[in-house]
This record gives C-alpha cells, sequence and structure tokens, in this order.
C-alpha cells in the first residue's frame, strides 16, 4: 500500500479520500464547541515548534488555580459549550521544583492528579465535558482521567526518533507515544490522537504512524479521531526558520490518512491552521476540531478560530451540514458500558440528542438541580433550582431557535438529498430512508421541511385545524410504573409525593357538562390503571359524561386502558370495545404507545402493553369502525432507528385498517420525570428534532394520514409557528385542564382559546379552522 500511496498524485488521493469519507459520513461535518483550560503551561519536553510551553519565570503561577478553570469553564458554559479542552504541558513536576511545591501545598502528588480533580470541579459545576490532553501517561494514569473525562487525547506526531524538534522531549520518543496509545486502548479510553507534518519527517514515515495508529484501533477500536497538523514555524521557537507546511503536502498527508485508517475514525484538521480552509474539505476530512466562542487556541494564539457562522459558510458552500458533537463522538457514546466510566454515563446522555451527538440548541446548558415542590397540586412535583439553562426546552418557556429562515432555503446534497427526490418522484421511505432523514441539519432540515409543507398543502391544503376538547384525568393513581411518568401516584409508583385523585362520575358528567357549556366538541378520558377498577368503569364513565351531555364526542382510553379493561373482565378486545362503543365512546387516542419498539419499552415502561398488543387494540377498533391516532412520545432513551420502526409500524396497520385519523408528536418532558430524576434518559428533543419528528412523519404517512398534529403544551406556542410551516397542520385541543404534562414539569398553559389560537396562526397567512374530533366540520355538529 506504501508503494501505490507514494505513486499517487495529490488530485488522485484526494478525490479517493473524499469518496472514503462521503460513503461513511456523508454530508455531516463536525466540529465541537469548546473552551480551552490551559492547566499548566509548564512542560518537561522541549521541543523546537512549541509556543505553550513557558518557564516558570515567564508566568505568574505555575497552575490555574480552581477560581480560574471554574471562571473559563462557566463563561463556556453560557456560551452553549459542549466540551472543557484541558490541555497542559507533560509532567512538569518532573523539571520543575516549583511545580513540585505548588503540587504538594495544594494536596496534590502530580499534575495528572489535580487535573482528576480541576476535570471532576468542571463537570460537577458547568456540566461540560473535559477531554484531557495530558501527553504521554501509563495506564493507571488513563483511568484515572477516564473517570472524569469522557475521551483523552495525544497526538503521536510522529514515530521518527531522530528528529531534531524532540531533541529535548524525552516524552516524544516513539515507544512512549505508542505506549500511551496502547495503554489507552487497554483501559478503554475514547482516545484522541494524530500526525503532525512538516516537522522534518518524510512522507513514509507519515505513512508508517498512520498505519501504527490504525493497527491499535485494529486491537482495541478505541481510535475515534485523528487529527492530521500542519506545521507553522512560530517567532522564538527553535524552528522560527523553518519553513511551514507547503499546503500540497498537507492534503496529501490528510488525504492518505484517510485512505490508511478504517473509515469509522473521524478525520480532523484544524480550520485557524489554513488561510483558506475550506479546501481541507476537499482532502476528505469530517471534523473541524474544537472551535471555540470564549477562549483562545492556547497551542497557536496567533491563529485565533474562524468564527462559528464563517465555518457554517466554507462547510455548506461544499454541500456539507455542520453539526456540533461532544468530546465523545456517537460510536463510543451509543455504546456506554463500554465506553464510558459510570459515573459519566448521565453526564454524557444529559448533552446528548438522539444520535448521540451534542444537542445543537443554542443557549447556556447547564446541570439541572431540583427541589422538591413546595405545592404541587396537579402540577410538578420537583421544580428547578440554580443556574438555568436558556436553551429550548419542550415544555419549558425557553424561546426555540428559527430553524426556517425566511424566505426557506432549503437544500440537501448527498443521502438526504436522495431520499428527498425519490419522495418527489412518488416513492414511499423505508426505514433507513427515515433514519436518515433524522439525521438533516441546517439547510438539509430547511429543506425537508419545505417538502413536507408542500405535502401538507397537496393533502389538506392550508386550513389549520383544532377541536374544543376538555382532558379529564379521572385519576392519578395507577398501578404501573412507566418510568417517564410523573402523573401517577400511588404504592407502586415511583413518585412517593403529590396528591392521589380518583374523580367521582359525578365529577366526570360535571365537568363534561360544564366543557360542552363552554363549546366543547370533545372530552378526551385517560387516566392511571388504578388497582380498584374492572373493565366496566370505563364503561360507566363512558355512560356518565353521555348522559350529562348526549352530544359530547367521547374520546377515550389508551390502548392500555382497553386492553387492560378487557383482560379484567375476562373478554376479548372486540367484544369489550363494542360494549364501550355501545356506551357511546367515539374514538381512541393513540397514546400509551410512547415508542414502538419493544426494546426501548422494556426500559420505558416495562410492565406495559407490548407494541404487538398497542397495535392489536387499535386494530380491533378500527375494525368495528372506531378511529384513533398516533402518538409518538420523543426524546428520552432511544435513538433515530427507534423512531423509524413506530413510524412503519403504524403505517404498516394504517394500510390495512385506514383508523388513524392523524399523528402526534409528543417531545418527552424531561424537568420532573422520575426518568430523567433517576439520571437515565436525555432532555427531551432538541428543537431540531421535533421539527424534524413532525416534518418526516408528514413524509413518512403520505397518502396513508393526513392529518399531523403538534402538541402545543409541550412545544408552546413560539415553537408551534415554525412546525405549522413543517409539515403540520393541527394543533390539536384546547385542553382544559391538562395535567399530565404539567405533572411532567411542562410550563405552559391550562388550556388555550380560539382567539389565541388564531393569533398564532395570523402571521402564516392560512386559515383557523375548528374541527371534531374526526376531522368534520364543526358547524355540522349540532349543538
Ligand atoms: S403513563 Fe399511564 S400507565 Fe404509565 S404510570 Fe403513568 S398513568 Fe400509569
Amino acid at each position: 500500500m506504501t508503494q501505490e500511496l507514494l505513486g499517487a498524485g495529490l488530485d488522485d488521493l484526494m478525490a479517493r479520500a473524499r469518496a472514503v469519507r462521503d460513503a461513511a459520513h456523508s454530508t455531516r461535518i463536525t466540529y465541537s464547541p469548546k473552551v480551552f483550560i490551559p492547566l499548566t503551561m509548564l512542560c518537561r519536553d522541549k521541543c523546537g515548534y512549541c509556543t505553550f510551553a513557558q518557564p516558570p519565570a515567564r508566568l505568574q503561577a505555575p497552575y490555574l488555580t480552581p477560581e480560574q478553570v471554574l471562571r473559563i469553564a462557566r463563561d463556556g458554559a453560557r456560551m452553549g459549550c459542549h466540551e472543557a479542552l484541558f490541555t497542559l504541558g507533560e509532567a512538569p513536576e518532573e523539571r520543575y521544583e516549583v511545580a513540585r511545591t505548588w503540587l504538594a501545598e495544594h494536596g496534590y502528588a502530580s499534575t495528572v492528579e489535580y487535573l482528576h480533580a480541576m476535570a471532576k470541579l468542571v463537570l460537577d459545576e458547568t456540566g461540560l465535558l473535559p477531554h484531557a490532553n495530558a501527553g504521554a501517561l501509563n495506564e493507571d494514569e488513563l483511568r484515572l482521567l477516564a473517570e472524569v473525562s469522557p475521551s483523552q487525547g495525544m497526538m503521536i506526531e510522529t514515530l521518527r526518533g531522530d528528529l531534531p524538534c524532540h531533541r529535548g522531549a524525552p516524552d516524544k520518543t516513539p515507544e512512549r507515544r505508542l505506549a500511551t496509545l496502547e495503554a489507552a486502548g487497554r483501559a478503554g479510553v475514547p482516545f484522541t490522537t494524530g500526525i503532525l507534518v512538516g516537522i522534518g519527517e518524510t512522507r513514509e514515515d507519515r505513512i508508517a504512524a498512520l498505519e501504527a495508529i490504525a493497527q491499535a484501533h485494529a486491537r482495541h477500536g478505541h481510535v475515534q479521531e485523528v487529527i492530521v497538523q500542519n506545521f507553522l514555524p512560530k517567532p522564538g521557537t527553535g524552528m522560527q526558520h523553518e519553513a511551514p507546511c507547503p499546503q500540497d503536502e498537507f492534503l496529501w498527508s490528510i488525504a492518505v490518512a484517510r485512505l490508511i485508517l478504517p473509515a469509522e475514525i473521524h478525520l480532523q484538521a484544524p480550520p485557524n491552521l489554513s488561510d483558506d480552509f475550506g479546501v481541507l474539505l476537499d482532502a476528505g476530512i469530517d471534523d473541524w476540531g474544537g472551535v471555540s466562542p470564549v477562549t483562545l487556541d492556547h497551542v497557536n494564539p496567533e491563529r485565533p478560530w474562524p468564527a462559528l457562522d464563517r465555518l457554517r459558510e466554507v462547510t455548506e458552500a461544499r454541500g456539507f451540514a455542520l453539526a456540533p458533537r461532544l468530546t465523545i463522538y456517537p460510536e463510543f457514546v451509543r455504546r456506554p458500558q463500554q465506553w464510558l466510566h459510570k459515573d459519566l454515563r448521565f453526564r454524557v446522555m444529559d448533552r446528548s440528542d438522539a444520535e448521540c451527538m451534542a444537542r445543537d440548541d443554542p443557549g447556556a446548558f447547564w446541570p439541572e438541580k431540583v427541589t422538591a415542590a413546595d405545592v404541587v397540586q396537579d402540577g410538578a412535583e420537583v421544580v428547578l433550582v440554580g443556574h438555568r439553562s436558556t436553551q429550548w426546552y419542550s415544555g419549558a418557556t425557553n424561546p426555540p431557535p428559527v430553524l426556517l429562515p425566511s424566505p426557506a432555503r432549503g437544500r440537501a446534497t448527498g443521502a438526504i438529498g436522495e431520499v428527498l427526490e425519490g419522495v418527489r418522484a412518488g416513492q414511499e421511505v423505508g426505514f433507513d430512508q427515515i433514519v436518515t432523514l433524522f439525521r438533516a441539519r441546517g439547510p438539509e432540515v430547511v429543506a425537508i421541511a419545505e417538502l413536507a409543507d408542500e405535502l401538507r398543502h397537496e393533502a389538506v391544503g392550508d386550513a389549520i385545524t383544532w377541536v374544543h376538547n376538555r382532558n379529564i384525568n379521572y385519576t392519578n393513581v395507577c398501578t404501573f410504573k412507566c418510568k417517564f411518568c410523573g402523573f401517577s401516584k400511588g404504592p407502586l409508583s415511583l413518585n412517593l409525593r403529590g396528591t392521589p385523585y380518583l374523580l367521582t362520575l359525578d365529577d366526570i358528567a360535571q365537568r363534561a357538562a360544564e366543557a360542552w357549556e363552554m363549546g366543547a366538541t370533545e372530552v378526551t378520558l385517560q387516566g392511571g390503571i388504578h388497582p380498584n377498577f374492572d373493565g366496566d368503569y370505563y364503561i360507566d364513565v363512558t355512560r356518565a359524561v353521555k348522559n350529562a351531555v348526549p352530544e359530547m364526542h367521547v374520546h377515550g382510553f389508551t390502548a392500555l386502558e382497553v386492553t387492560e379493561g378487557a383482560k379484567r373482565l375476562g373478554e376479548d378486545l372486540h367484544t369489550y370495545l363494542r360494549r364501550l362503543q355501545e356506551a357511546g365512546l367515539a374514538s381512541l387516542p393513540g397514546t400509551a404507545a410512547e415508542i414502538l419498539d419493544d426494546e426501548v419499552r422494556a426500559i420505558l415502561c416495562p410492565d406495559k402493553i407490548t407494541t404487538d398488543e398497542w397495535l392489536d387494540c387499535h386494530a380491533a377498533a378500527h375494525e368495528i369502525g372506531l378511529k384513533s391516532n398516533v402518538t409518538i412520545m420523543f426524546g428520552s432513551i432511544e435513538h433515530p432507528e427507534s423512531w423509524a420502526r413506530h413510524m412503519l409500524r403504524t403505517r404498516a396497520l394504517q394500510k390495512v385498517t385506514g383508523g388513524f385519523t392523524e399523528f402526534v408528536g409528543l417531545p418527552f418532558v424531561h424537568m420532573a420525570s422520575p426518568i430523567y430524576l433517576q439520571r437515565a434518559a436525555r432532555r427531551g428533543p432538541t428543537f431540531r428534532e421535533n421539527l424534524l419528528m413532525h416534518a418526516v412523519a408528514r413524509i413518512a404517512y403520505r397518502g396513508l394520514i393526513d392529518n399531523i398534529q403538534l402538541s402545543w403544551v409541550k412545544i408552546g406556542e413560539a415553537g408551534a409557528v415554525q412546525m405549522l410551516q413543517a409539515g403540520c397542520n393541527d394543533l390539536g385541543g384546547t385542553l382544559m385542564d391538562e395535567n399530565i404534562s404539567r405533572a411532567a414539569g411542562a410550563a405552559h398553559g391550562q388550556a388555550m382559546t380560539e382567539e389565541r389560537f388564531t393569533s398564532l396562526v395570523a402571521p402564516l397567512g392560512r386559515r383557523l379552522q375548528q374541527r371534531t374530533t374526526t376531522y368534520g366540520r364543526v358547524d355540522t355538529v349540532a349543538r
């Protein structure tokens, strides 16, 4: 291979490298929003190109104090960074008395021990994920840092042991660098390494170093990214008069790295060390590395990072989409048992989106700290304390980012572009295509939203519909133990606080009558599964409503309630549903679906009905003429593959029965959800994921389910306006007394009015139209 690479022309190598990159990573180019924490600039090595390392006389103090470390980290957290990059010299205490004394005075035996303490401090106080870049370490040191640092790094630089630039650098011997790379593999550390180009090594030397990295990765699978960095001479260094790495040599090295390394290893080149950095994309990179909105690149202080907007512009100009990542790459986040210390798993998950990339809503992101609420009533049992995140979350009042610019200009190339082309040509999307669409970023999201909006127009025109309804959650006592549910109370519930309640049939009838008086056409009945209920309870509830208001549409009972009701009476689903229908039940809500993927259900709601049981219940309902809808609760623990399975299973049933009237996206509200408080779920979907869920649903259910509904309770009014431009056509219900989202911590109001719906829709120039539960015109309902 070496000879073949050495003999190939640059254009050929770059074209082949691009092909490898495109096949493995498609149009996605990543970066890590970070702050740079130069813990110590003392170093026992003296490398000929380095301006980072300083002698003690030129530093005010040997180490940053904890206060200084925290100040930098907090600035980063405020700016929405995800990574705290700790950069430091190699074992300064081995060389400098002042370092030994400082460490001893502060109670640390080594620089690595102090780094461990500071990484933990940053993690605990700001939630930023540390990346320790501490040079050549032994396995024990790597394992210690792995408790507080989800990834670590050390540049191999070169495997030439005789370069003049490394003469004064005992840590830069090939043996020591390779030993660290190997130890990181044994310790199971997601690892960043790389080569330095232009410090006197040959092309053969670079190939040898890259091959050594590939071999270590083959043994341990731990190399997450390789950095190819170009040498630039810096004043005051031993190499100040040397020529910079020629651009062709740099591009050659990037392309060769892409061809030698396995395609799954990410390839990075720093954008701040090249004037025309867009060309690095042409050589096959898929990552820009850490980009800081706050701190200098302390290793190359004379080369500021390009502003994020410029990075995005250059990336998008070449047909790619820019996406923030965490310091640990998604492939490793997906396997936390293998790659993350147990204390870091939630910290990483907390910052992740469904693809295990960094959450990409702008704004500050702080660890959530909660305390018990003084007054619970029907709201959340805990309230947030301490620093407040300013990012958008489902259920919170923080504003969403504007994802759909006006006028919208979507653009999608690569795999996403192909899927959209196929849809325009009339093809139905399958599993792979749906998962691909959920990868979209930036202009790709806009392109998907534009297509979804066109399909919405084709299917239902421009009317935006709503239903005047009232929720009646007749009890919050429940024998089930759904881990996301902050609503249920009772001896078996995960929550021990709050007030259990059970409405009487008279209460229910009265609420139905009040709702009718106020103009409601529907009551939505759902609640916990009370241990004392038998199946007749639901029939009695239905009758109570119908006796009070014969004209009221009773939209009630989840597939769980129906299945439990039938089971407790020993009846089959059809018989039981017919009895409910005879009592006045007119349609079923699609809740209790959560995610129709049994692997996820086994964690989220292990004792609840399975996917098949949910589908069987809805199939039975459809067969006897009861319509229902599809809901999805997304953004807790699952990944886009589960969303695709959910869509495909429900779409398959719709092809048989045609009984689903709408798809309703229900973003997970994390704030007071037990599974989040137990540190085992994400913070709900990002706004991008939320927008995509509805837009992709519009595409996936094309010609089968015409109505895509958004949940204003969870998304908020500002978010709703964007969703209505991304495939949604329905605002759902006015939802007087919506308790379930509030119990999970949602802050949006308890009831919507027609006036508020009207003002929400007005800027879109579309018509608001009241509907019945089954999408009839409301003026045809006798009142
Ligand atoms: S989601 Fe429903 S079934 Fe599950 S615990 Fe809550 S109330 Fe009970």
